[in-house]
């Protein structure tokens, strides 16, 4: 049950709804209170409570709005909150800004580096990325490797490396942040923090990508095997958290067949489109772990309605520190944009496909 609380309540309304809460509150479940566009809400799982203690909850003087759910998370559900977010990205005063998802949107491309392995690799492919047609810059300074003896990344060396491509290029700069005691740090230095796979369920993190004081966006992929349930209450904790600003990322999810690195589920593209208001983007590098796979996926993600695409980009794919077979060359990205843009103008009715026909 998410309750909308009144503008301009009074205190003694606000003790009287608490009481009444604590008193409906019987067990060990917590009530979760935060903003949601501008209004106070507390969420509480209703599961338990009979109809007529719903109803003494909506008699409440302090009470605007209650809404019932029948899905386990409440906060991202569309049914909750019909209007698709649109998330800002980027500071004015460092860089151009970038909205991602909303109903207006146009397809926004990330695009990057697997990992920041040096100055003149970061910004080479920073400058190659923006003049191909990417809106926003991506790299990983914290790299989660599957094994201990791979790169790990440079670190906050890296995250310095990211500031400064930014600075230079104007992109917005997304990063991943693996350990909640980084939180703060990381979002001193990128636009948006990305939650990889493999910390799709670590709730510390989730907690402090929500309550990150900087109010930085969060891009959250999608868990190696985790169902769409399981992503979306992963999303729920950070909103719950205090940010509404949640971007989810389809990665691909394991399979049986190693031909592809993961299977790219476009299908949860128009589903997810039905249960959240939170846009989604799709990451074909990671899905199918091969270059020559890429350009189609892309076009299928976003034909699929897609919000937008995260790429990996190397000048040079076949020297790079990580993941250089599913990373593409800048000359790839470019052709990629420009057919996503065709399509995105195709999704948005700007083509009148008839004439062509
Ligand atoms: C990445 O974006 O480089 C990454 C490690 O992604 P994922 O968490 O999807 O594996
Ligand atoms: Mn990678």
């Amino acid at each position: 049950m998410i309750i909308t609380i009144r503008n301009h309540v009074s205190s003694e309304e606000r003790s009287q709804l608490s009481a009444l809460l604590c008193q409906l509150a019987t067990d060990q479940r917590p009530l979760v209170s935060t903003t949601i566009d501008e209004c106070e809400v507390i969420v509480l799982d209703d599961s338990r409570l009979d109809a007529q203690a719903c109803n003494a909850i909506r008699q409440q003087s302090a009470v605007e709005r209650v809404v019932q759910l029948n899905t386990p998370y409440k906060l991202v559900s569309r049914a909750f909150k019909a209007e698709s977010t649109a998330i800002r990205v980027g500071n004015p005063e460092n860089s151009s800004s970038v909205t991602i998802g909303g109903s207006a949107a146009t397809p926004v491309v990330i695009a990057g580096p697997c990992a920041v392995e040096s100055g003149e690799q970061l910004l080479a492919t920073a400058r190659a990325v923006k003049a191909a047609g990417a809106q926003i810059l991506r790299g990983g300074a914290f790299k989660p490797r599957t094994s201990p003896y791979q790169f790990q990344g440079l670190g906050i060396a890296g995250l310095h490396l990211l500031a400064e491509a930014r600075e230079l290029t104007g992109l917005p700069v997304i990063t991943e942040v693996m350990e909640p005691d980084m939180v703060e740090t990381v979002a001193q230095y990128a636009d948006i923090l990305q939650i990889g796979s493999r910390n799709m369920q670590n709730f510390p993190l989730l907690l402090a990508a929500g309550s990150n004081s900087l109010h930085k966006p969060i891009m959250l992929k999608r868990g190696l095997s985790a169902t769409i349930d399981e992503w979306l209450l992963a999303a729920e904790y950070i909103v719950a958290a205090g940010n509404p600003n949640v971007i989810l990322c389809e990665r691909g999810i394991r399979s049986f067949d190693p031909q592809t690195r993961n299977l790219l589920d476009l299908t949860c593209v128009p589903l997810l489109h039905e249960l959240t208001h939170l846009p989604i983007i799709i990451d074909p590098s990671h899905a199918t772990g091969r270059r020559e796979l890429v350009p189609t996926m892309s076009r299928a993600g976003i034909a699929a309605g897609a919000e937008g695409l995260i790429l990996e980009v190397h000048p040079d794919p076949n020297s790079a520190l990580c993941d250089g077979r599913q990373s593409i060359t800048p000359e790839q990205l470019q052709s990629i944009v420009r057919d996503i843009q065709l399509i995105g103008q195709i999704l948005a009715g700007n083509i009148n496909l008839s004439r062509i026909a």
